[in-house]
C-alpha cells in the first residue's frame, strides 16, 4: 500500500471513530435524514443558517459505517461557516470526487484535500453511495426538502 493511501485510511478511520460535529443541534433551523438501505446507513443532518444564507452551525448524528461516518465528520468540517451557494459547489464537487476520483480540474477554486482522502470509493459503487450520503443529506437539509433521501 502506498504512503498516501495510507494516510487517507487512517484519516478516514480517525472521522469513523471521533466523529466531528456529532450530536444533535439545538434550535436548529434546517434537517434532513438520509438513508443507505444497502449498507444499513443512516443519518440526520441539522444546520443553523445565520442571515438565511451561510451555515453557522451544523451537525449530524446517526448510525453507518466507517466511510459514511467519515465522509459526514468532513462534510460538517468543509461546510461549517460556508455560504449556501458554496456549500452547491462543494457538494457537486464532492459527488464528482467519489465517483471519477478527482474534482480538481472542474472546481480549482476549491480546497478539495480533505475531501481527497475518500477518492478510493471511486473504484468501489457501492461504497459511493455511503461516501455520498452526507453530501446529499446537507443538500437536502439547505434546500428545505424534509423528505427522507434515500440513495436506493
Ligand atoms: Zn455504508
Amino acid at each position: 500500500m502506498s504512503d498516501i493511501k495510507r494516510l487517507y485510511q487512517e484519516v478516514i478511520f480517525d472521522h469513523s471513530r471521533r466523529p466531528r460535529n456529532y450530536g444533535k443541534l439545538d434550535n436548529y433551523t434546517h434537517k434532513s435524514e438520509g438513508v443507505n438501505p444497502l449498507c444499513g446507513d443512516q443519518l440526520t443532518i441539522y444546520a443553523t443558517l445565520k442571515n438565511d444564507s451561510q451555515i453557522e452551525a451544523i451537525t449530524f448524528e446517526g448510525s453507518g459505517c466507517a466511510i459514511t461516518t467519515a465522509s459526514a465528520s468532513i462534510m460538517t468540517e468543509t461546510v461549517k461557516g460556508a455560504t449556501q451557494e458554496l456549500v452547491d459547489k462543494y457538494v457537486n464537487a464532492f459527488l464528482l470526487l467519489a465517483t471519477e476520483g478527482t474534482a480538481a480540474l472542474e472546481f480549482p477554486e476549491l480546497d478539495l484535500a480533505k475531501l481527497e482522502v475518500l477518492s478510493g470509493v471511486s473504484a468501489f459503487p457501492a461504497r459511493v453511495k455511503c461516501a455520498t450520503l452526507a453530501w446529499h443529506a446537507v443538500r437536502a437539509a439547505l434546500s428545505d426538502n424534509s423528505e427522507i433521501v434515500s440513495t436506493e
